[in-house]
């Protein structure tokens, strides 16, 4: 039997890690930010988000989500640079299209742009199962780790071409595009499960930005587009061949 008093007592005379501190201070005034933000947003339907976001974007550690050299802004109400000239989303920019969507648990959803992962997270938060496209694979490949990392395995990430969506794992009852797109992608449409829902950043017409659109298709398979609110987002990128 090995009952070495020496050993146990060993954790106690090295000196303790630094704690990793969890910023749970900055992402609770995050949130109140983002309610401010939506309260006063010239878009009524973002003027109350749904409490399930708001708790979600207060449990999602956003500061591991973006580089060291931007981690103490990563709770300011501004996009961030994530690398490969591509940025990550302001919090009420998030709130908003995550509101907007209008998830529940459960819900089988398609991410096109996973970037840093963050977006992702928060819908795994939310207990949606999430599909997610980056097209930059390195990119892909470190939001993958990270969310494994930090718990939220289940999403699964595809480095590829969003455009066409994940035909293999659809239909899906949400779709969350994060690129602005010149227009609405039909294989998006067309794996959309009906009474399903997507929100995606659409090139505005005549000007410089996109406008972001809810599109909802009935029972019947109707499609129906709703223009909301301007937006700024990194172009939706085609592969070539
Ligand atoms: N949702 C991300 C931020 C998205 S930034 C987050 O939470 O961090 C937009 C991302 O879309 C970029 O990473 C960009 O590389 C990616 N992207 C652009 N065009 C794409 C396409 N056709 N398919 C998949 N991803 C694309």
């Amino acid at each position: 039997m090995m009952r070495a008093a020496g050993v146990l007592l060993a954790p106690f005379v090295v000196a303790a890690p630094a704690p990793v501190p969890d910023r749970a201070a900055e992402r609770a005034a995050m949130v109140l930010e983002i309610e401010n933000l939506a309260a006063t947003a010239g878009c009524v339907e973002v003027r109350r988000i749904d409490r399930s976001v708001l708790t979600a974007m207060r449990a999602v550690p956003r500061h591991l989500f973006v580089p060291q050299a931007v981690r103490a802004s990563a709770y300011r109400s501004e996009p961030l640079p994530i690398g490969h000239a591509q940025t990550i989303s302001q919090p009420f920019i998030v709130a908003a299209m995550t509101h907007l969507l209008q998830v529940a648990p459960g819900q089988r959803i398609l991410e096109i742009g996973t970037g840093s992962g963050y977006q992702a997270a928060v819908l795994g938060q939310m207990g949606a199962e999430v599909r997610t496209i980056e097209i930059v694979e390195p990119l892909a490949r470190e939001a993958a780790e990270r969310l494994r990392t930090l718990g939220y395995g289940k999403v699964r990430v595809r480095a590829g071409d969003g455009y066409a969506g994940w035909p293999e794992e659809a239909p899906f009852d949400r779709i969350i595009v994060t690129a602005g797109a010149p227009h609405l992608p039909q294989p998006l449409v067309d794996q959309l499960k009906p009474g399903g829902r997507m929100v995606i950043p659409i090139a505005a017409r005549g000007g410089g930005g996109e406008e972001l659109v809810i599109v909802t298709k009935d029972r019947r398979g109707r499609v129906r587009k709703r223009a909301l609110l301007p937006v700024r987002f990194v172009p939706l990128t085609r592969s070539r061949g």
